[in-house]
């Protein structure tokens, strides 16, 4: 049931404000602020100084929803900023030895040195954290006379005749639970631009309803995404020495060979650890649960040696784009541009996209500043972008692995083999060009069901709520709930039969409960608990969920993250 409604919370008729700004960018990730920050260099090269270029992010802070692992490739970042290291961008450090391991139930097989799959080397790369980053360009951007408004929810986005997009209206505030105006009720503004750039990550809110309105992704395979869980540690000293600057990725355990997924562990300073786990969401089983798989991860003897007398400090959770060349949309239309995550700038086989990211914001800075200097916003115009692309470096990074993720479709093994093929045929593996599947389209009978539960000790292996703690996470209470469960007869009639309800196994908020007495009417929906992830919107096997935004300031609280 392929929604192409706009889903909003905000009111009805009620009178609001305009802004008027010349270029309009929602999301303070790594790609929109790179092009804000490219953007503005390049129109005042031009001797331009009279134009308003304004960032608007969901999250209080600049670097509070941005969550990655992060091992950097700094080739973006560079073309950015050839001096980025002077410039005093936060790093961790240099990746040091860097190494794959198979894990067995209870035992590692370590690929290090030479045989470490070149895909997982990462000698020249950066061990950061995302939200310092993120930090650290919004104050480069405010240097140049970039705006940048945290705290403000793009709610919806203005259409002009035909398809044309003319802005985005903010999220309004103090509305109560039932959908009624408090005495702190402020409507959102209107905030009217020649061009909108959609960086608003992996799903985007709004640029999931502009792919399905104006069929951006017609021809192209459907998205695929993976669920990343993650947390920061602080472990012994004499671990943290050890491991500082190494960069290992693992297979296997507990996954084995169902599914697509694997985990890493990035060396921090300071005695931190990096721990992540990443499964794809076109897993067929209907108990998926991500956070289930992180903690079983942890709780293999190798990783159980890292964090012996260590504790956790952060947590949280984000889905990954891993689609590849073939599943990324048109990536503009009259007025409008996708960049980064949103448009699909990731390459999974490496597990990285900040470098991409940040060029597709440099590509998309180019294109909209001839624009913008022509006084032509159009979708003919800002095809230029797309132009761009595909003469771009990017392109060529992103054709390589054209058909990686959907190689391994069919599973594990017939999936390495493909990328063995790969590797000598120049992306193009044992097809010239795979198809996909929509990720909630794989979903089997939830009589089919293998996936177990961890037992947990609260030390090494929380619970979702005691993880949810770790990420800082706070919403308004009294607002309507920003997960709209569409048709609740669906839940109760076929969902409990067929799948189970997945919703309260695949959340890693645990924001989805199913009431265990009586006659559930549908799920408890405890949506304050929500990290912002967007896999319930990918994966309820009906497309029943719809994550629309909650008011500005809510959510995570990723620091050091
Ligand atoms: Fe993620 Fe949805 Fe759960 Fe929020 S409710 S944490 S978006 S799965």
């Amino acid at each position: 049931m392929s929604q192409t409604r706009q889903y909003s919370l905000n009111l009805p008729g009620v009178e609001r404000e305009e802004l008027p700004v010349d270029v309009l960018l929602v999301g303070a990730g790594p790609a929109n602020l790179a092009c804000a920050i490219h953007l503005q260099r390049l129109l005042q090269a031009k001797g331009i100084s009279d134009k308003t270029v304004l960032v608007l992010e969901k999250a209080e802070e600049v670097g509070n929803h941005t969550l990655s692992g992060a091992v950097m490739n700094p080739r973006g970042m560079a073309e950015l900023f050839p001096d980025w290291r002077e410039r005093g961008c936060p790093v961790e450090g240099e990746v040091g030895p860097d190494a794959m391991w198979w894990l067995s139930k209870s035992k590692a097989l370590r690929f290090e040195g030479a045989l470490c799959p070149p895909q997982l080397k990462n000698h020249g790369n950066f061990i950061v954290s995302m939200n310092q980053v993120v930090g650290w360009m919004k104050a480069q951007a405010e240097t140049l006379g970039v705006q940048v408004y945290p705290g403000f929810a793009a709610a919806e986005i203005l259409f002009g005749d035909g398809d044309r997009v003319l802005g985005v209206q903010t999220r309004d505030t103090g509305i109560d639970k039932h959908g009624a105006k408090k005495d702190t009720f402020q409507p959102g503004m209107n905030v009217m631009a020649a061009v909108t750039v959609f960086g608003e990550g992996p799903r985007g809110h709004l640029a999931k309803h502009l792919v399905r309105r104006l069929k951006l992704d017609e021809g192209r395979n459907p998205q695929t995404y993976g669920t990343g869980i993650k947390e920061v540690w602080e472990v012994a000293p004499e671990i943290g020495a050890q491991w500082q600057g190494r960069v290992v990725h693992t297979g296997g355990y507990p996954l084995g060979t169902d599914g697509y997924g694997g985990s890493w562990i990035y060396g921090l300073k300071d005695n931190r650890l990096s721990l992540g786990f990443v499964v794809g969401l076109d897993h067929h089983d209907a108990k998926l649960d991500p956070h289930a798989l992180f903690v079983q991860w942890k709780q293999h003897p190798e990783i159980q040696k890292l964090l012996a007398g260590g504790k956790v400090l952060r947590y949280g959770a984000k889905t990954v784009p891993e689609g590849g060349y073939f599943a990324m949309p048109r990536m503009h239309g009259d007025g409008f541009v996708l960049v980064g995550d949103t448009a699909g700038f990731l390459n999974a086989s490496t597990l990285k996209g900040v470098h991409l990211a940040i060029k597709s914001g440099l590509l998309a800075a180019e294109a909209i500043a001839e624009a913008i200097v022509a006084g032509d916003t159009s979708n003919a115009k800002l095809a230029r972008y797309t132009e761009l692309f595909e003469a771009s470096w990017a392109r060529e990074e992103l054709w390589k692995v054209r058909n990686w993720r959907q190689a391994f479709d069919q599973g594990f093994l017939s999936g390495m083999v493909d990328a063995g093929v790969q590797m000598v045929t120049g992306g193009r593996g044992l097809v010239q060009r795979r198809k996909g599947h929509a990720d909630h389209s794989t979903t089997r009978p939830v009589a089919e069901s293998r996936m177990t539960k961890p037992a947990f000790d609260g030390e090494r292996s929380m619970d979702k709520l005691t993880d949810v703690y770790h990420s800082g996470t706070v919403h308004e209470e009294d607002q309507p709930a920003h997960l709209l469960v569409l048709d609740t007869t669906i839940c109760v009639d076929r969902c409990t039969r067929e799948f189970g309800n997945p919703c309260q196994h695949f959340c890693p908020a645990a924001v989805y409960e199913w009431p265990t007495e009586g006659a559930p009417k549908g799920p408890t929906v405890n949506f304050s608990n929500c990290v912002h992830c967007k896999t319930c919107d990918i994966a309820d096997p009906y497309e029943n969920i719809e994550w629309v935004v909650p008011e500005g300031g809510g959510g995570p609280k990723y620091q050091g993250m």
